[in-house]
């Protein structure tokens, strides 16, 4: 399994707030943050997260622990598995690690969605970090989309280029065939060339269940533009636009617990409303609603 300072390894990198706030809304209460209890049904918040001594209560229906027993009881895994799935995460290699080894598929689509989650870490970069995301982060204050929302969404953006997703790839050097596949970069007519799919947009990666990001939206800033309000990524070995919906692995737990889940229009909207505390929200991708979707 591991080692008891692997696990204290992951406990530390890990911060518990970060955690849980994929999973609820947290909003600050003192030293503590309170959110809707995703483990019971209730109206006033009464779960509690404590990030001095990492860990949870509910002081409605009493789940509590550690961040392991978290993801243990949102997720419904075994200790084992949230501990594996954790170790991920905080980049911690566990000793006597004898999970099966993957198999060629797997190790494709792991492949395929960490090259979608760095350039979704370039697009939040330029976003937050760069002075070209400033038009951008004006239209998130302009339709009242608060930091930690955005964040929590990874949003992004991509500036008016043909070759940042291009240059930046070939300097860690990513090769571009596979972004290709993805419909991150185009192939150009001239030899070996490719350029960005998405540029001057808004940029909203789209999660799996499973929180891995299998495309892309992007959103134009224009008031007027040519081709669509928004563009998303082409159907690719990992993104099917009629299995998936947007935001769903961020309302699959509030909508099992109200037994409801809630279709809206665009995807600044279901932000919007997760923003409010109504978290079984989601968008369809693309226009049409098919029936693996309801
Ligand atoms: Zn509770």
């Amino acid at each position: 399994m591991a080692t008891r300072n692997e696990i204290e390894q992951i406990k530390d990198r890990l911060n518990i707030v970060d955690v849980v706030g994929r999973y609820v809304t947290l909003k600050k209460a003192g030293t503590n943050l309170r959110a809707l209890c995703p483990f019971h049904n209730e109206k006033t918040p009464s779960f509690m997260v404590n990030p001095e001594l990492n860990i949870f209560k509910c002081f409605g229906c009493g789940e509590s622990g550690d961040v392991f027993a978290f993801v243990q009881k949102i997720e419904g895994l075994e200790f084992g598995e949230a501990l594996e799935q954790l170790a991920g995460q905080a980049g911690v290699a566990l000793t006597n690690d004898i999970k099966a080894p993957s198999t060629g598929k797997i190790k494709e689509r792991e492949l395929f969605t960490d090259l979608n989650s760095f350039v979704a870490g370039l697009y939040e970069y330029l976003l937050w970090q760069s002075p070209v995301g400033e038009p951008a982060r004006a239209y998130l204050r302009e339709r009242g989309i608060g930091e930690a929302i955005a964040k929590q969404f990874r949003l992004g953006y991509v500036p008016d280029r043909w070759d940042t997703v291009v240059k930046t790839l070939a300097e860690k050097g990513y090769t571009l065939s596979t972004a290709e596949k993805l419909g991150l970069v185009i192939r150009s007519d001239r030899q070996d060339g490719y350029y960005d799919r998405f540029r001057d947009r808004l940029m909203f990666p789209i999660f799996d269940p499973q929180d891995k990001v299998v495309g892309f939206s992007g959103r134009t800033l224009k008031k007027e533009f040519e081709g669509g309000k928004y563009i998303n990524s082409p159907d690719s070995d990992i993104y099917h636009k009629g299995q998936i919906l947007y935001a769903y692995n961020f309302a699959k737990h509030q909508a099992r617990l109200s037994e409801e889940l809630i279709l809206v229009e665009g995807n600044l909207d279901v932000i919007q409303l997760h923003q409010a505390g109504e978290q079984n929200v989601v968008a369809p991708l693309g226009t049409a609603l098919t029936s693996e979707q309801m």
